[in-house]
């Protein structure tokens, strides 16, 4: 992508509404601009990072055998009446009337129109068990919209429900559930402790809350001290790549603060407890029977008897996620995204566009780099170079490319990366090999 050409609106100064870093860092880069309190409209850069979170939010529920679905926004009262949450859901439910005027609402969840679909079709325990997910915006009419997509009024969200015969093959799709989970944030290049989260007053069922570190974020937490070692962007892998390593050393990190949490064996284990805080961006959740009873959604088992499915819910923060992935990385002159959601993998910096040298050389290594495959956005504006270095650090692509007249003299460009700052001179026909793969 030519920047001349590119619809990416960044900001010098800081906007005073923003109160942290990410809310701040996605005004200025040209991510996000809002349209009422808590609703945002993407703009490409962010909806290029949105769409990647997404993408990757769908390769492993697909990887988990859930099934994608779409279902609308809008929604009818009459399910909720029916679940009995269409009072207790209280003011965060936008309601709406249409013109002939029935009640309808623009869908904070999806839990009563999932058993609605499931019910009408899912007969027998033969055709269990089943997860069914989609990514939808969401609406909460939320008291105090703040910190800009992290807590909006109007997000995005992965929503799976699990339906199972029983209890012990639901507890094995939460499980597969959780270790989805894993799996995603591992690719996102974020650190999600799992903590296990509060059920209610009625207890019993099972929860956890997946919890991207970070100063802003909204709920306190208890850690083994082992995540706060374990380094996502290092680390982080490539699609493809065999996640199991992670994933296990994930597990027994949260077993570890299991037992901590366990005040039988706390003492033992106490000098590994971290403090922190963070920002929720997943939560799943096991309710047994709690809307297939009331919206009797059963089926037959083996035995003929007619029993009501056992249910979980599984949700993720896609809008969310931006913020928080921002929230965790990022320094005093913008973003470092991690490669897997970064809306550019390279950005190239023409340093003396006036110089037809090296505007050629340029226009040729945009090319070879579009052509082996390579995303890259060009910075070919006719504009200062500090404006430019300004500029990609801002927006936070994970490598930098700047070439020059001096460089062009000696086939040499420099590349730099974002994270770590370090920058190398590389020999211009070798540097598309070097990031193509
Ligand atoms: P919170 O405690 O932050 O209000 P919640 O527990 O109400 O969230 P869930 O119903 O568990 O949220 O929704 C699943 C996920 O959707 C959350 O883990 C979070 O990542 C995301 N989410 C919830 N509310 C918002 C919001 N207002 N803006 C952006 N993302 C949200
Ligand atoms: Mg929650």
């Amino acid at each position: 992508m030519r920047l001349s050409r590119y619809f990416l609106p960044t900001l010098k100064e800081t906007p005073a509404e923003a109160q942290i870093a990410s809310h701040r860092l996605m005004l200025r880069a040209g991510m996000i601009r809002q349209g009422a309190a808590g609703i945002y409209s993407w703009l490409p850069l962010g909806h290029r990072v949105l769409r990647k979170i997404e993408n990757i939010v769908r390769e492993e529920q697909d990887r988990a055998g859930a099934f994608e679905v779409l279902m609308p926004t809008i929604q009818s009262s009459d399910l909720w009446v029916e679940s009995g949450r269409y009072d207790d859901y209280g003011k965060e439910m936008l309601r709406i009337e249409d013109r002939h005027g029935r009640k309808m609402l623009y869908g904070p969840t999806n839990e009563e129109m999932i058993t609605d679909i499931f019910r009408r079709e899912v007969k027998s325990y033969k055709d269990l068990p089943k997860n069914l997910y989609h990514i939808q915006w969401k609406f909460r009419d939320e008291i105090r919209p703040r910190f800009g997509v992290m807590r909006g009024r109007e997000f995005l969200m992965k929503d799976a429900y699990s339906f199972d015969l029983d209890t012990e093959s639901a507890v094995r799709s939460y499980n597969a559930m959780f270790v989805a989970y894993l799996r995603t944030f591992a690719r996102l290049g974020v650190r999600a402790i799992p903590m296990r989260a509060d059920t209610g007053p009625i207890g019993g069922d099972l929860s956890h809350e997946f919890i991207v570190l970070a100063e802003t974020g909204e709920s306190e937490v208890f850690f083994d001290q082992g995540f706060n070692d374990f380094d996502p962007m290092a680390t982080q892998p490539e699609s493809g790549t065999d996640l199991q390593p992670i994933v296990d050393q994930w597990t027994s990190l949260y077993a570890a603060t299991e037992e901590m949490h366990d005040p039988s064996k706390a003492a033992k284990t106490s000098d590994r407890l971290v403090q922190g805080r963070g920002i929720e961006v997943g939560h799943i959740f096991f309710f047994g029977d709690k809307y297939s009873k009331p919206m009797k959604a059963e089926v037959q088992n083996a035995e003929g008897a007619s029993v009501a499915v056992q249910m979980g819910s599984y949700g993720i923060g896609v809008s969310r996620l931006a913020g928080a992935i921002i929230e965790a990385s990022h320094d005093a002159n913008g973003i470092i995204w991690p490669e897997s959601v970064a809306p550019f993998k390279v950005g190239l910096m023409n340093l003396t566009p006036k110089d037809a040298d090296c505007t050629k050389a340029c226009d040729q290594l945009y090319s070879d780099l579009c052509k082996a495959g390579v995303e890259v956005l060009f910075d070919d504006r006719a504009v200062g170079a500090g404006a430019k270095f300004a500029n990609m650090d801002l927006i936070g692509l994970p490598w930098q490319i700047a070439l020059g007249s001096r460089g062009i003299k000696n086939g040499i460009a420099e590349l730099k990366n974002r994270a770590t700052g370090e920058k190398q001179e590389v020999d211009l026909a070798t540097i598309v090999a070097k990031l193509a793969n």
